[in-house]
């Protein structure tokens, strides 16, 4: 057991989900980037990479479907930047608490696979956690995103919601990645 007060005591600090943010990596249509990687990029120090403690997003999804952990479901994101834009600080602001991150990795297109597989994850967090349908949001509704100029993850919340809830199926074609026969 750590003595009271030991450093680490902060790094428990439980956080309850209560919504989600969908993410893109803003890297090549189809192409995989494992986890890992993003999280060496992510712990990386700045300017080469973004300097968090850890991977920013609690969840990964890849173009073939695989759905890879992230930062605990329980701890704290850093994947939704503070109004004053400060990335040091991108840990700290409200934005991230409760926030669960998904990240579907590509940039504009993504497979039918990873929307499989969000709507799996959507539905396992929402039911495990108990978070409402309008707490799902696109990154690129948050204040700060659209301050910074960012379209991320390049889709429409009205369009997700339309093909997550309403089963729309045509809300996310264009969104699709068709690969070559
Ligand atoms: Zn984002």
């Amino acid at each position: 057991m750590a003595p009271a007060g030991d450093e680490r005591e902060e790094e428990t600090s439980v956080m309850i989900p209560t919504r989600v943010t969908i993410h893109c990596s803003a890297s090549k249509n189809g192409q995989a980037w494992p986890a890992v990687e993003i999280r060496k990029f992510h712990m990386a120090a700045p300017p080469q990479g973004r300097g968090f403690k850890d991977i920013g997003y609690h969840l990964v999804i890849q173009p073939d479907g695989q759905v890879e952990r992230g930062r605990g479901l329980n701890a704290q994101g850093a994947h939704v930047m503070d109004a004053a834009g400060d990335i040091f600080d991108v840990q700290n602001t409200k934005d991230n608490e409760g926030n669960i991150g998904i990240c579907l990795v590509g940039d504009t297109l993504f497979t039918r696979e990873q929307f499989d597989a969000l709507r799996s994850q959507l539905e396992s967090l929402r039911m495990t956690y108990s978070i409402n349908s309008w707490e799902i949001r696109c990154h690129n509704q948050f204040r700060s995103a659209i301050a910074q100029g960012k379209t991320c993850p390049n889709m429409e919340i009205g369009r997700i919601l339309a093909w997550y809830i309403g089963h729309h199926e045509k809300a996310i074609e264009q969104y699709l990645l068709r690969r070559a026969a």
